[in-house]
């Protein structure tokens, strides 16, 4: 028994304690009460019994005040004084945890001299090298790519100038239309990570007008100060990306209030523009017992994607009618041939589709990108940086066995992907399910020196071509 208690004894050493406060020492208090951080509300008080509970100077006066306006005895309450009731908070042997978790705390501001810009002029890479970076690692849609490297340099230019005086630069937010797999949110991905900005990646169809079923609108940006470890500044500077935009296209003869369409493409207006929210911290909902904290969206890039499946109709439909009049009419079905139609969409398809004129107004680049083809997912698979199979053969690498791909193993590997329809998306679980064996079979056998996957064993039609160590090769009969 006096052993346990001597464990619990030296269970915090003077070096934890150091390790908690250097961890904490960066994200600042906040009042119990009014829920105002010390920034706004000045230096807190620490209650006695328990110092992670603190109260501002107002409250606490204002607390005090109440007492004695009604002749309260301060000294029986603190004898009397049932904790949990006061704080409605669980109480662990005799000790409070901790009400506020780390997560609710909100980075402190650097004082003024102290604030280096997170984006330097100089150092954001020109449009050519962001372009060359996001080659390492994503294959095909040229177009795109480009695109968003000067639309993210225009952008950083902008923030990092701070250009809003004589000639106001205009933000850059992007609609990205393309099919599934295709790449835009590894593109999104991918730029973040080049950038080292925070990111935070949502789903257009969780979200739904303040007060319904689902998360706020605001909630998105809240998403995004936790990406950026609740740190404001750093925040406000992030990205955004919106998938499945499409999916809050308006509704087609509704009589009822679309709360989750059009109403929602109204509540991003504000955000997408510029505008200072109140978002929770630590929470994707706001109540009584998260701290609010104010972010401005004004230099934050949203990047909206989409599939937009039937846009090639109404793009279709659209050259159709403006060449079947007159006497040089064209064939009805003259477009249905054309490769890439979405290349041609204008801002009258996509409100066409369901977009409302302003939400799209305030998406001046819009570009699309292509369904990945056969050759593409080829090249998906080898080449960049961190390709799936270079994966694989790092694995096994591990164990000294090297693993060998055939050409016509890896062009079965994207036959088979193309006929998923899932784009890039289907080439994992495609590999997954053949390298089970292989990952499972080989380590076994310490003799084995080199696996060779074949286009038979993607078949099913044959086994994999299996080399001992310094012996000659020998088929292995599944
Ligand atoms: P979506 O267009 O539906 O957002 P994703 O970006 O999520 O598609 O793509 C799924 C996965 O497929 C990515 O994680 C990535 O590994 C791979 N992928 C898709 N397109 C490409 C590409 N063009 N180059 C390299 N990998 C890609």
């Amino acid at each position: 028994m006096s052993d346990d208690i001597k464990k619990d004894e030296v269970a915090t050493t003077p070096d934890d304690d150091k390790k908690k406060k250097d961890d904490t020492k960066d994200y600042e208090d906040i009042c119990y009460i009014c829920r105002r951080p010390e920034s706004k509300a000045g230096k807190m008080i620490h209650l006695p019994m328990n110092n992670s509970i603190c109260i501002c100077s107002d409250c606490m006066q204002k607390s005090l005040d109440a007492m004695n306006n009604s002749n309260f005895n301060y000294s029986d309450m603190m004898g009397s004084m049932n904790l949990q009731e006061l704080f409605g908070m669980p109480m662990m042997n005799g000790f409070m945890e901790d009400p506020v978790p780390k997560s609710q705390k909100i980075k402190k501001k650097k004082p003024k001299e102290e604030q280096t810009p997170l984006i330097d002029l100089k150092n954001i890479p020109a449009p050519h090298k962001i372009k060359a970076q996001l080659d390492e690692y994503v294959i095909g849609q040229e177009y795109a790519k480009k695109v968003m490297s000067v639309a993210v340099y225009n952008h950083y230019k902008r923030v990092a100038t701070n250009t809003m005086d004589d000639i106001e630069i205009e933000k850059s937010n992007m609609l990205m239309i393309g099919p599934t797999g295709s790449g835009k949110t590894y593109l999104v991905r991918t730029l973040a990570r080049l950038l080292n900005v925070p990111l935070a990646i949502t789903d257009a169809t969780s979200l739904t007008e303040a007060g319904y079923i689902g998360d706020d609108i605001e909630s998105v940006v809240s998403k995004l100060l936790a990406a950026a470890d609740n740190d404001v500044e750093k925040a406000q500077q992030g990205i955004i990306f919106i998938d499945e935009i499409d999916k809050i296209a308006k509704k087609k003869n509704t009589t009822s209030r679309d709360v989750s369409g059009e109403s929602v493409q109204q509540g991003l207006l504000k955000l997408l523009e510029g505008s200072e929210v109140e978002v929770p911290v630590g929470a994707s909902s706001k109540n009584a017992m998260v701290p609010l904290v104010t972010v401005n969206t004004r230099n934050i890039l949203f990047i909206c994607g989409g599939a937009f499946p039937d846009l090639d109709n109404i793009i279709k439909e659209r050259l159709n009618k403006k060449s079947s009049m007159g006497f040089g009419a064209d064939l009805i079905d003259k477009y249905d041939q054309v490769e890439n139609i979405t290349d041609q969409v204008t801002i009258e398809d996509l409100r066409e589709f369901g977009m409302i004129p302003e939400f799209i107004g305030r998406l001046p680049i819009i570009f699309t990108l292509q369904g990945l083809t056969k050759d593409m997912l080829v090249k998906i698979l080898k080449e960049p940086k961190n390709a799936i199979l270079k994966q694989y053969q790092k694995l096994l690498a591990l164990d000294e066995v090297d693993l060998r791909f055939d050409d016509g193993a890896i062009e079965a590997i994207a036959e088979q992907a193309i006929r998923k329809k899932t784009g890039a998306r289907a080439l994992r679980s495609i590999i997954e399910e053949f390298m089970l064996d292989i990952m499972y079979e080989i380590p076994k056998d310490d003799n084995i020196g080199r696996v060779t996957i074949t286009r038979e064993y993607i078949e099913h039609t044959g086994g994999p071509l299996i080399q001992m160590r310094g012996v000659q090769a020998l088929e292995a009969k599944k």
